[in-house]
């Protein structure tokens, strides 16, 4: 037996941080999809840029060189973009992943108020998110550049990836965050849409805010009686309208109950999520009747009419 010759390249392990990077340009694809396809539909509205944003803070001192490489950033402490939607009117002009944004409109880009490692890209999306929908953007990119920008008006909420391999993904209200492990689970980009569709239905019906407002308790109380009832409700209304924004972003809407089917079977899944979630077979039922509902109005020509949107039900 001869030894083939292989190079150091090739033996030299991909950086975990390549990964991260295609999933950030994933995510932000879907997002942006998923709230700009929707936003009729939407009863509030934000600029949608298709971008998902990286800063060096982020990452440990020691792997920070090795991160920022992956990226095409450049060595400099500035917030910069680590995913963008390729149809996204921010790559026609011109925005790439690891460009450097050092000013919005004329001024610096806000810090952030405390030392989270997220705090500078948090304030950054806060301030885009308050902005009129489709008001245009200056963004000084560095060496005197300044690139404008038209975005598109979207559902609320904006995109983080997370390194974490937990299948799973969290809606705060604002923000909806993917796991890794979500996107390593999810089949396909329509499997994936449809988890990310179900957090982002949390972020449209408000759900975190009218729970806090209902006074459930996130503790252990969670797990138990009203608190769990009310979790439960809010699980049942983002299902429902998940199938919908599939369909109305051109995704397949049999996603969502593949995929929760798959999620509802795999091992190890949690079993403490028994109190604030439904059965995955309710669940799954839930999913195949929104979908039914879709293909009869698609095939007498009706103009699609989500659930939910205008009026959920209280919590209660
Ligand atoms: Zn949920």
């Amino acid at each position: 037996m001869t030894a083939t010759p292989v190079s150091a390249a090739a033996l030299a392990e991909p950086s975990p941080y390549a990964a991260l990077a295609a999933l950030e340009t994933r995510v932000a694809a879907i997002g942006f999809r998923l709230t700009t396809a929707n936003a009729a539909w939407c009863p509030v509205q934000q600029p949608q840029f298709g971008w998902i944003w990286g800063d060096p803070r982020l990452y440990d001192p020691d792997r920070r060189v090795e991160a920022l490489a992956v990226y095409g950033a450049g060595d400099r402490d500035a917030a910069f973009i680590a995913g963008i939607a390729p149809t996204a009117p921010a790559a026609a002009a011109g925005m790439r992943v690891g460009m450097a944004v050092l000013g919005m409109q004329g001024a610096p880009v806000p810090e952030g108020r405390d030392a989270h490692p997220f705090a500078r890209i948090t304030a950054i999306e806060m301030q885009l998110a308050a902005l009129r929908p489709t008001a245009p953007l200056a963004l000084d990119v560095g060496d005197g550049a300044t690139l404008n920008l038209t975005p598109v008006a979207g559902c609320v909420s904006d995109f983080r990836v997370e390194a974490n391999e937990k299948p799973g993904a969290i809606a705060d209200g604002r923000m909806v965050l993917v796991n890794q492990g979500l996107a390593q689970f999810a089949s396909d980009d329509d499997e994936l849409a449809a988890a990310i569709a179900h957090e982002l239905a949390h972020n449209i019906l408000r759900h975190r805010a009218r729970l806090d407002a209902a006074g459930v308790d996130r503790g252990l109380g969670k797990q138990f009686g009203r608190s769990a009832r009310l979790f439960r409700q809010t699980e049942v209304e983002a299902d429902r309208l998940s199938v919908w924004l599939l369909a109305g972003a051109g995704y397949d809407p049999a996603a969502a109950a593949s995929f929760w089917t798959r999620f509802g079977q795999r091992e190890g899944r949690p079993l403490f999520q028994a109190g604030t979630h439904p059965n995955w077979r309710d669940r799954v039922a839930a999913l195949t009747t929104e979908a039914a509902a879709i293909y009869a109005a698609r095939a007498t020509g009706k103009v699609l009419q989500p659930p939910l949107i205008d009026a959920p039900p209280p919590l209660e």
